[in-house]
């Protein structure tokens, strides 16, 4: 096990089935970095709201984005701390009864500062989230216009705490139940890249531009 970074206090330590938990900072970094997809929970105007999100773990921080008016990214920066949440969600556990069926999935929360990034620091964190979600793709298009970078948002939220929580089945039925005629197992889930479909219009459509290195390594990668 490598370093901890999560339950040394009641907001990262897990009560509830607290084995399935771990706060092990390479395991956390490996689910964060299995997904571009989190939800990010905050307050706005005085009630919480949790909303979908991109987002690229850079070191010990997440970078997300969006549009400079957007409600959300304006309240990340207005809370002294936000909760992010990443999910991936890898089968039905399909138990003897209902009461013991759940989901595998490995997910995490993140719990820290958000900051708004700007000048070179918000550009190199915009190229590090386009590179992030599809490797080599910064170098194949054209660079953001200054309007564009100035009509985003960029924030690095700070990962002060972390935990994970992993379940992965089998089903845990209870001992009377084993021996009964239901049947029981998992039904394992995958999210793939499938073959990618062109854009109907401009050259691409008049299929005279390939499909770029970036987006073949992502399909060969699978997801
Ligand atoms: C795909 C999926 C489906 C789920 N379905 C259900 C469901 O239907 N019903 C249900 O009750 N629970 C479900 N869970 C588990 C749920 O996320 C909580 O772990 C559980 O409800 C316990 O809540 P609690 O407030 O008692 O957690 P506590 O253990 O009190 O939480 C304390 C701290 O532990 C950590 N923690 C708790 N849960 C998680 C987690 N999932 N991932 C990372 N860190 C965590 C957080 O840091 C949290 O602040 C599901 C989880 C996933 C990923």
């Amino acid at each position: 096990m490598g370093t901890e970074i999560g339950g040394a206090s009641p907001r990262s330590r897990l009560r509830r089935l607290p084995e399935l938990g771990s706060y092990d900072t390479e395991e956390i970094y490996a689910i964060l970095d299995a997904t571009t997809l989190c939800h990010v929970a905050t307050i706005v105007d005085g009630l919480p709201m949790v909303l979908p999100s991109l987002h690229v773990r850079v070191g010990r921080t997440l970078l997300v984005h969006g549009s400079r008016s957007s409600r959300l990214l304006r309240s990340m920066t207005e809370s002294p701390s936000v909760c992010v949440s990443v999910t991936i969600v890898d089968g039905l556990i399909v138990a003897r009864s209902t009461f013991n069926s759940s989901m595998a999935y490995r997910s995490v929360s993140v719990f820290g500062p958000a900051r708004l990034l700007d000048g070179e620091e918000k550009e190199a964190a915009l190229e590090k989230l386009i590179n992030g979600i599809i490797p080599g793709r910064s170098s194949e298009v054209r660079p953001s216009s200054e309007s564009e970078i100035s009509r985003t948002s960029v924030l690095e939220v700070t990962i002060e705490e972390a935990s994970a929580k992993i379940s992965v089945g089998p089903p845990d039925d209870d001992d009377e139940d084993v021996e009964g005629p239901a049947w029981a197992g998992v039904i394992p889930f995958r999210m793939i890249a499938e073959e990618p479909i062109p854009a109907p219009d401009g050259a691409v459509g008049a299929g005279t531009v390939p499909v770029p290195a970036s987006v073949r390594r992502y399909r060969e990668r699978g997801s």
